[in-house]
């Protein structure tokens, strides 16, 4: 089987991003990039994350060619090949339908900086414009909304996180909902005091040094 080790962590992140409340159901979804042999690992299309065997996780090369695995790729492998295409440094790709990231998303709302955990994605959370999921539309509004950020809000849809290890993508998925969260929390009792250009500089600049060296 190839891309075994890759296909099992699609799956145990795809577990964790239901218990972590990141999603519900069969939504969102998973890819891992093997960027020297240029094939990717991506969750199937509607099946529940606990049901997944290895052997369905579907198995694509770079232009989207399923080359193993028993399951249909998630209808979603177009922004997750865009996205490979466009960010050579980014090998992994969690889409999340995360309540307070999609509430944003609904109102059609970037998230600012109002915490400086937004710096997981860059000095803010872009939005990208709607379009019907699964569409090459779709792809090309992400890929464009995420330059130069690791994350973006889908507007009436949820959220897509990027990183160069899946463990990273998905801290940044779980970061933005939590930032969302404050976010929402706080414009629900007041008006949150956004960081500046320079607060979020210094931010993005202490995280290249974050964490155990
Ligand atoms: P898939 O089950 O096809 O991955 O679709 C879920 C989703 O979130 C679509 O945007
Ligand atoms: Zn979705």
């Amino acid at each position: 089987m190839r891309m075994l080790n890759q296909r099992k962590l699609v799956i145990e992140f795809g577990r964790k991003l239901v218990s972590c409340g990141l999603t519900t159901g069969s939504g969102g979804n998973i890819s891992l990039l093997e960027r020297k042999q240029g094939l990717v690992a991506i969750t199937p299309s509607g099946v529940d994350y606990f049901e997944i065997t290895p052997g369905q996780v579907a198995v694509v090369d770079l232009s989207g060619k399923q080359v193993d695995g028993s399951g249909l790729p998630s209808s979603e492998l177009g922004f997750h090949l865009a996205l490979y295409a466009d960010r050579p440094e980014v090998n992994a790709v969690v889409h999340t339908h995360s309540p307070y990231a999609t509430t944003l998303a609904c109102l059609n709302w970037e998230l600012p900086p109002a915490h400086y955990l937004v710096g997981f994605a860059g000095s803010k959370v872009p939005l990208a414009p709607y379009h019907t999921y699964g569409t090459p539309e779709l792809a090309r509004a992400v890929v464009k909304a995420m330059r130069g950020y690791n994350a973006a809000l889908l507007a009436n849809h949820g959220l897509v996180a990027v990183e160069g290890t899946l463990p990273r993508a998905f801290a940044v998925a779980e970061e933005i909902e939590f930032a969302a969260r404050v976010y929402y929390q706080a414009k629900a009792v007041g008006e949150p005091k956004i960081l500046n250009a320079k607060q979020m500089k210094a931010v993005l600049s202490k995280f290249q040094t974050y964490g155990q060296q």
